[in-house]
């Protein structure tokens, strides 16, 4: 039989890949890590945890207006960009840190280098170290996809845009989705001058059309420039560093300092050496995956953004903890993909798990809507028509609930507490029959007409 270096050689140390290898090692195997940028991943280094700190980090400029109607007398305040972006990426080297010591006390071993695949069970490191894996499990997650358009290489990326030098005082971003939109509400909360650009006439597909809608309400009562059916042709820079981006059915260009581009993410799998194992990919370049996870070559798996299932950081989590129990630990587990809840860190935020109205009208015909439009108590002293939207999608007969939704403070936060009733299959009377929490947002919940 054939000896080999590694139980599992595992590319890529974001949230997917290092849970595959330290639990795969705490069950005993011999494992191997590579990343060629820094331990921690997308998630870590520049995307979900980053990212929130600096919604964080904004959403101070309306605290501090509302501190005010509380009775607070305040001096004139500044805001330090440099400031909050420094200890924003401090906050990223601890946990670049705490990744790396997680996989040194579990004893797996990382090379932070480059790693591409040279056959089944070989790996070709980027200092010509070649190693064998009996395993080999594909992390790669994904990467910006930027349209081609003449001029694109004037934009940034999400990735760019944790180390501006400044605030830009004119944004524009180009985009709908869930990048576009956190980063408008961050920078628009900074003080920048926002425009957002999206292709179609439609924001945030996937999330419930109402909620959506009020997201744009809001955004454009706090001044972000909505232009919808706006599809850019080119950009153009000027001496002065000014960005011009045209549209392709010639309307006013739109100036801007920084142009951000967050039009998707495609999974990193170019360059990376899978034909020299046979690995298959999709159309759009992902690893293809059966539900273990595993390619259609027997000992290559791969988790996460990599193989587009649903590019979430908990889902690839529990990928590799579920491919790392499946080799080592003597337990197959399929990953239940239902009922999955997610959240738009936009402001104010979004969380929704399940269908949303026009899924579920769709596969059931004339399904119960219940909702809640109030104003929070926290905004009433407030100026701004800042109000929240719940709503609760229930099958037309059993009344269980097929999809919740909400935009208001602290969504996610209920949300998540709420997506365990909806994945139990609870029905509305179970929520009506539980009482108030009087007086919070999430007592709506119960409320609901
Ligand atoms: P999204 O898939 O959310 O949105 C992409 C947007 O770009 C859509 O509005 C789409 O328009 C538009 N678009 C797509 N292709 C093109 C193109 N060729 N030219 C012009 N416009 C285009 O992508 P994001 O980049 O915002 O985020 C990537 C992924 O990262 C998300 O899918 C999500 O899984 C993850 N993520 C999750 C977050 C969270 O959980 N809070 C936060 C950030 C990212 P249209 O819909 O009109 O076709």
């Amino acid at each position: 039989m054939r000896e080999f270096d590694y139980d599992l050689f595992v590319i890529g140390a974001g949230s997917g890949g290092v849970r595959a290898s330290r639990i795969s090692a705490a069950h005993g195997a011999k494992v191997a890590v590579a990343e060629e940028y820094r331990v921690g991943g997308t998630c870590v280094i520049r995307g979900c945890v980053p990212k929130k700190m600096l919604v964080y980090g904004s959403h101070f400029a309306e605290d501090l207006e509302d501190a005010r109607n509380y009775g607070w007398t305040l001096g004139k305040e500044t805001f330090d960009w440099p400031r909050l972006r420094d200890n924003v990426l401090a906050d990223v080297d601890r946990l670049n840190k705490a990744y790396t010591t997680t996989l040194e006390s579990n004893n797996v071993e990382s090379f932070l280098e480059r790693a591409t695949i040279a056959g089944p069970h070989d790996i070709k490191l980027a200092s010509g170290k070649t190693v064998t894996a009996k395993n080999i499990l594909i992390a790669t997650g994904a990467w910006p996809s930027m349209p081609d358009i003449p001029g694109i290489e004037h934009a940034v990326s999400s990735n760019e845009m944790f180390h501006l030098d400044s605030v830009p005082k004119r944004l524009l971003v180009y985009g709908g989705g869930y990048i576009a939109n956190e980063f408008a509400g961050i920078f628009n909360g900074l003080g920048s001058c926002v425009t957002l650009a999206n292709r179609s006439e439609r924001l945030l597909r996937g999330y419930d059309e109402q909620i959506v809608e009020r997201l744009m309400q809001i955004s454009i009562s706090k001044g972000i420039d909505i232009r919808l059916n706006c599809q850019l042709e080119r950009i153009e820079e000027s001496e002065d560093g000014t960005l011009t981006a045209f549209d392709t059915r010639g309307r006013p260009p739109i100036e801007a300092d920084v142009i951000l581009v967050a039009t998707g993410r495609k999974p990193n799998t170019d360059g990376l050496g899978l034909e020299n194992a046979g690995v298959g990919l999709d159309q759009k370049g992902a690893v293809k995956v059966n539900d273990l996870s595993q390619t259609n070559i027997e000992n290559i798996y791969a988790v996460g953004d990599v193989t587009d299932r649903v590019q979430l950081t908990p889902v690839a989590i529990r990928e590799g903890q579920a491919v790392a129990d499946h080799l080592f630990g003597g337990e197959s587990r399929i990953i239940d993909y239902d009922m999955i809840p997610s959240a738009v860190f936009s402001q104010p935020p979004i969380g929704a798990v399940g269908l949303t109205e026009g899924e579920a009208r769709e596969k059931f015909g004339n399904v119960k809507v219940y909702s809640s439009d109030f104003r929070s108590m926290k905004n009433i002293f407030s100026e701004r028509a800042e109000r929240s939207l719940y709503k609760m999608i229930c099958h037309p007969v059993t009344q269980q609930v097929l999809g919740l939704h909400m935009i208001s403070p602290d969504a996610p936060e209920i949300l998540q507490a709420a997506a365990v009733a909806v994945k139990a299959g609870l029905t509305k009377q179970a929520f009506d029959d539980t009482v108030a929490l009087h007086p919070s947002m999430a007592e709506e919940l119960v409320l609901l007409k």
